[in-house]
């Protein structure tokens, strides 16, 4: 079972995901609940997974991280996107007469609708692949992104661990445009759907390999190293979902034989509770020294 799991775990939950989506699409559920369901049931059963094979122990959160994790995915994950996008909704009706700002007849409405998630999928990937790496190269980008490595541990729950205004540059860069070009409901339900569950195995702690997919997903093996706290191994994969424009621009990285070792920021005392982590990033340095905050 164990070499099941570490083999197939990936590509079986992403098909389940996926196909409940249908499932529920198909038996007349709306298009909301056809999309958070299967992200719902998902994180259910990776939370076990991590229980039953976990990469390494160690990584278990205790209450008080788990809390705090939860915080995080409701507010920044949850309600921000939401609340980000609602607004340009509400720009984009009739009501309020914006039309013009639709960008009309470019994006391929009559493809099938996972051809049209794929193309999304590809192309906000590559907006995202250069906000992430200016996020690590440039300092005053990387003190709002230093919150989302702060966590000393990978698991599931810690993929919605960012600062809003980091949350909010995503946005911009992968849900807006698409908004703009006027992809429909349905594909950005699917693309949510596969980015759900591509973000909780990329953090998860299970014990995984994804061999060959490793060139072409943004998973759990490439995405420990862009956690470790070396930055000469923190400062590759970038990829969201995709790992195809690090391949493409030199940054993909997996050491064979070796596994990641100390993962989170230089500053061993960097703050992690909620509150502190929104005021720590507009301290210069926190990530390196001990600051009072
Ligand atoms: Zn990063």
């Amino acid at each position: 079972m164990k070499v099941v799991v570490r083999y197939a775990g990936y590509p079986m939950m992403l098909a389940f995901g996926i196909g409940l989506h249908y499932v529920l699409l198909a038996n007349h559920a709306g298009v909301q609940v056809a999309t958070y369901l299967p992200v719902i049931v998902g994180a259910v059963m990776i939370t076990g997974l991590e229980w039953a094979y976990p990469c390494k122990q160690q990584w278990w959160a205790n209450k008080q991280e788990m809390a705090q994790d939860a915080i995080f995915m409701t507010l920044i994950q949850g309600v921000l996107p939401k609340l980000l996008a609602a607004g340009v909704i509400l720009v984009l009706s009739e009501n309020f007469d914006k039309q013009y700002l639709l960008v009309e007849g470019v994006w391929p409405t009559q493809w099938p609708v996972p051809l049209q998630m794929l193309l999304m999928m590809v192309l906000a990937d590559g907006l995202r692949y250069w906000l992430h790496r200016w996020a690590h190269e440039w300092e005053p980008l990387w003190r709002f992104h230093a919150v989302h490595h702060s966590p000393h541990k990978l698991y599931w729950l810690n993929v919605g661990r960012f600062h809003p205004i980091d949350k909010g540059l995503q946005v911009v860069f992968d849900t807006l445009p698409f908004l703009f070009l006027g992809v429909g409901e349905q594909v950005l339900g699917l693309y949510v759907v596969c980015y759900a569950i591509n973000g909780f195995f990329q953090h998860c702690n299970v014990d995984l390999r994804l061999g060959i997919l490793n060139y072409l997903i943004s998973g759990p093996e490439l995405h420990r190293w862009h956690h470790s706290k070396l930055k000469q191994e923190s400062n590759h994969n970038y990829g969201n979902n995709l790992i195809v424009w690090d391949l493409l621009f030199g940054t993909w990285y997996l050491p064979k034989e070796r596994m990641v070792e100390e993962l989170g920021l230089v500053n061993r005392q960097y703050p992690s509770a909620f509150l502190k982590q929104m005021t720590v990033p507009f301290i210069p340095g926190a990530d390196k020294q001990s600051v009072s905050t």
